[in-house]
């Protein structure tokens, strides 16, 4: 049995790659789920499940979560905080780490996987804005895996040669082209945006996701997070990196090599389809997914993203070409911002305004260390916090 510890099993990625375990429950044994505060959806996933640790990061639902398990005859053991989510992120009999806590919060327990050489999947892909160089270096020294399931860096990985070992030119590439969809209001006027409510921006057209990643959808910010990403999980260069928008989220990203050839990845939206990929690899395994019915789809449309509309985007290309800890500003910056348009403290497209005034604020440096990464994650939160008070 391969025991997986699912960091934020009770978020959509969480929910998705549970159900994938279900299905293959005489290959995979749930060692230890973690959450933040729900705690009815984690007694319910612990009475599924049986897992030998449950971890809430905040210590009262902890001692929520304990009471209701001990009620219930539920033996589980009842971790809480950071030390907790580290704990169960590196334990010897959990070989496989899915990383899908949202935000800065997943980079320590996904940084610890990486030292302790996890077999780890990402869907975190703040921790690795973050701290790209320092995250990579921590994988290559321990002997870690790591497998993307973000849907876009599953689909280069799977379209990239076998063994690629980060040459992109080496490797007869030319780019990797990220598809987007192009969020909600890829055809909304661009006046309208101002008023938007936080509800018709989680109403993401293909994708069900959590409402953090949906708002930076809307914003096209998960776009440049994710060239970001790919800068560090391929070793990319920005300029080799393409966003490409294709509003039916059929084809989830593409290489295009010197021959002229460009590869593909397609597959209905489901996240289950990477989950499983990067589970099982190099094998393959049912997901419960849709087949992609080609007939249905009928047509494929692509269109260049539009940096006016999208600034967000063009503010993760800035961060990533400045470097060091601009990125981890970037993302800092955005994660209090997007908060705010959540809780209706802050306009939709102010989101872009608050980031980009904290990355002219916020003076980058070298991204040395992780305290380094850390203080720099601070200031840029203060800084956006004054800015949308
Ligand atoms: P959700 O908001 O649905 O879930 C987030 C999970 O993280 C929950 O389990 C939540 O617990 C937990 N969590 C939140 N805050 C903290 C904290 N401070 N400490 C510890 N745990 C915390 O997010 P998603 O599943 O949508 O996204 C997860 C990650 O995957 C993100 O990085 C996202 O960018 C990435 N991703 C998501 C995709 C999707 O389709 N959803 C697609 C590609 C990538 P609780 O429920 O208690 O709040």
């Amino acid at each position: 049995m391969i025991g997986v510890t699912v960091l934020g099993s009770t978020g959509s990625i969480g929910v998705s790659t549970l159900d994938v375990i279900a299905r293959h429950s005489h290959t995979y044994k749930v060692v230890a789920l973690t959450a933040n505060r729900d705690v009815e959806k984690m007694v319910e996933q612990c009475q599924a499940f049986h897992p030998r640790y449950a971890v809430m990061a905040d210590e009262q639902a902890a001692e929520q979560l304990e009471k209701s398990l001990r009620a219930a005859g539920n033996e589980t053991q009842v971790l809480s905080g950071v030390d907790g989510l580290i704990t169960v992120a590196t334990l010897p009999e959990a070989e496989c780490i899915m990383a899908a806590i949202v935000g800065a919060a997943g980079l320590l327990p996904t940084l610890a996987a990486a030292s302790a050489g996890k077999r780890i999947l990402l869907a975190n892909k703040e921790a690795l804005v973050m701290s790209g160089r320092l995250f990579m270096d921590e994988v290559h020294k321990n002997n870690a895996l790591l497998l993307p399931v973000d849907s876009e860096h599953n689909a280069v990985f799977q379209s990239l040669p076998p063994n690629y070992e980060g040459n992109i030119s080496q490797s007869g590439i030319r780019q990797i082209l990220l598809t987007a969809s192009g969020g909600p209001f890829r055809t909304r006027a661009i006046d309208e945006l101002a008023n938007v409510t936080p509800d018709e921006a989680c109403a993401h057209p293909n994708w069900d996701m959590g409402r953090k990643i949906s708002v930076d959808s809307a914003t096209m910010m998960n776009k440049g997070l994710e060239v970001i990403e790919a800068r560090w999980l391929f070793n990319a260069e920005p300029e080799q990196i393409q966003v490409v928008i294709h509003p039916q989220s059929v084809i989830h990203s593409m290489v295009e090599y010197v021959d002229g050839s460009v590869l593909a990845q397609l597959g209905s939206p489901d996240m289950r389809t990477p989950i499983a990929n990067a589970l099982a690899w190099p094998k393959r395994i049912e997901a419960g997914v849709q087949r992609l019915d080609l007939f249905k789809v009928a047509r494929l449309d692509f269109e260049e993203p539009d940096f006016n509309r999208f600034p967000c985007l063009r503010l993760a290309y800035e961060a990533l070409t400045l470097g060091g800890t601009a990125t981890a500003i970037l993302n800092a910056a955005n994660e209090v911002a997007v908060e705010a348009f959540l809780n209706g403290k802050l306009g939709f497209t102010a989101i872009a305004g608050v980031v980009e005034q904290t990355l002219k604020s916020v003076k980058p440096e070298a991204a040395e260390s992780l305290d380094r990464v850390l203080e720099a994650d601070k200031e840029a939160r203060l800084c956006a916090g004054r800015l949308i008070h």
